[in-house]
């Protein structure tokens, strides 16, 4: 069975590229039939934090990547990964090593000044340690035995044949003296035991792959594929950071997107079926079968992100939208009353391209205070007293509190006045919202309701 797994490190927000990653992995195991898992990174016991696995989760379940078993923390496994150190010190395939950091640094700048690469010399291997006293002031760190020749190759779902001679590589630090693992380590003996089958992560960890094949061949385990995705830029053609905006997940959350705009999104980073720009989450998972992962850089457009989420908001349903909108009235200063929300957002959903802008546009029918009487006194003046009189007789006669019959009775008034449509629309807009602007007067009236409507207006 197929098997995937996101494996964040929770050392802040869950960035857009680690979201990217997880996404695929998640539908490429839902396309499958398989297994897709959360593994929290947290060895990194200085930089994790508690809150910061909370945003994995919370980030997780906004975007609806779904994961199928418990999510594992490394710091979980500690003795697991001990055990595993302990069968490779066994069988020869690891050892400690005791050259201390000065020695180590005196070590990389002679061979940069003859020239060389830097790396680890493999003085503290078996058969180079033999009649060395280990020194009593080092805590020794345990490094994996690199083989010295072959080559280590893999078919990477996104780059195709890579081929690394083991020259190239040196023998990788497995176990610090404190006995905390290295990622490149701890991450093979997760993968293996949580069996997975295909391994997605970001190109930055080219490097790291070819150092893991050798450990899981030392294993004795099987290896998984591995698809490298490469990276997201900004629009300005430079890696994607908070310089462009916003990076996190969440922010997204707090900035107005639907999640499904984002997850669309994300999808089409570096992955496309066709043309198609638009689709939904059954869609995806029916097309990523794990081709049409693209190996050049993907661009993160934000207007393009803007207006697929304008389009998943047009779409949305009135009444789930209009959940989603309450707390943003709220933080953008409005204060909810009894005018349904519901037809707020009908009227307003076409026009808008994110919660933020809905929640500033649907403040007119939720004001914070009533309007100033300067305001009114300005507005409502002896030129148009008499037009709003005769206006709210024609509504209180109205037998349908219905936008089409409210325009026909404003009209008539405009006729029979000779007043400009303005000087009849303003004066009701500040009577009912203290704005001067607001959408069509008609179906703000509509919306106000007979009862609020005829009470401003009756004091006129
Ligand atoms: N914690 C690593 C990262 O966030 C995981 C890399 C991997 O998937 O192997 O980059």
């Amino acid at each position: 069975m197929v098997r995937t797994r996101i494996a964040p490190s929770p050392t802040g927000m869950l960035h857009l590229g680690t979201a990217r990653t997880a996404l695929f992995s998640w539908a490429y195991a839902r396309h499958c039939g398989g297994n897709f898992i959360l593994r929290i990174e947290d060895t990194d016991l200085e930089r994790s934090t508690e809150e910061a696995v909370q945003v994995i989760y919370d980030s997780c379940a906004w975007l609806g990547l779904n994961y199928d078993e418990k999510p594992v923390r490394q710091t979980e496994r500690l003795a697991r990964y001990r055990e595993v150190v302990d069968q490779l010190l066994r069988d020869g395939k690891a050892y400690h090593c005791y050259a201390s950091r000065e020695e180590l640094d005196q070590m990389r700048t002679a061979q940069m000044e003859r020239g060389e690469k830097a790396r680890y010399d493999g003085r503290w291997r078996p058969e180079n340690a033999v009649g060395k006293t280990p020194p009593a002031d080092v805590a020794p760190i345990i490094r994996f035995r690199n083989p010295d020749t072959g080559d280590v190759t893999w078919d990477d779902m996104v780059k195709g044949p890579i081929t690394i001679n083991n020259r190239e590589l040196d023998d990788l630090v497995i176990m610090r003296a404190d006995g905390v693992p290295t990622y490149n380590f701890a991450v093979v003996v997760d993968d293996i035991d949580m069996a997975m089958t295909h391994v997605m992560r970001g190109d930055d960890h080219v490097n790291n792959t070819p150092r893991q094949i050798n450990l899981y061949q030392a294993l004795g385990a099987k290896v998984p594929r591995f698809g490298h995705l490469s990276m997201i830029l900004g629009p300005d053609g430079k890696k994607l950071s908070k310089r462009h905006g916003a990076v996190s997940v969440m922010q997204y959350q707090e900035d107005g997107f639907l999640p499904e705009a984002l997850f669309n999104y994300l999808a089409r980073l570096g992955w496309s079926h066709g043309d198609d720009e638009k689709f939904s989450r059954t869609q995806l998972i029916e097309w990523f079968d794990g081709a049409h992962i693209s190996n050049s850089p993907a661009m993160f457009d934000p207007k393009k992100l803007l207006w697929l989420n304008g389009e998943y908001i047009k779409e949305a349903e009135d009444a789930h939208l209009a959940r989603l909108l309450k707390p943003f009235i709220e933080r953008e200063g409005g204060v909810l009353n009894d005018i349904a929300l519901e037809p707020v957002v009908a009227l307003l959903k076409d026009r808008t391209q994110t919660l933020v802008e809905l929640a500033k546009a649907a403040k007119v029918f939720y004001p914070a205070q009533a309007p100033a009487a300067e305001l009114i006194t300005a507005h409502v003046t002896d030129e148009n007293r008499a037009a709003l009189r005769s206006l709210y007789t024609k509504l209180r006669g109205l037998t349908q509190w219905q936008r089409g019959e409210i325009a026909a009775a404003i009209k008539v008034v405009v006729t029979e006045t000779g007043l400009k449509m303005p000087k009849l629309a303003i004066p009701l807009r500040v009577l009912l919202t203290g704005q001067t602007q607001t959408p069509s007067i008609d179906a703000v009236l509509e919306i106000f309701g007979r009862e609020r409507v005829l009470a401003a207006l009756g004091s006129v």
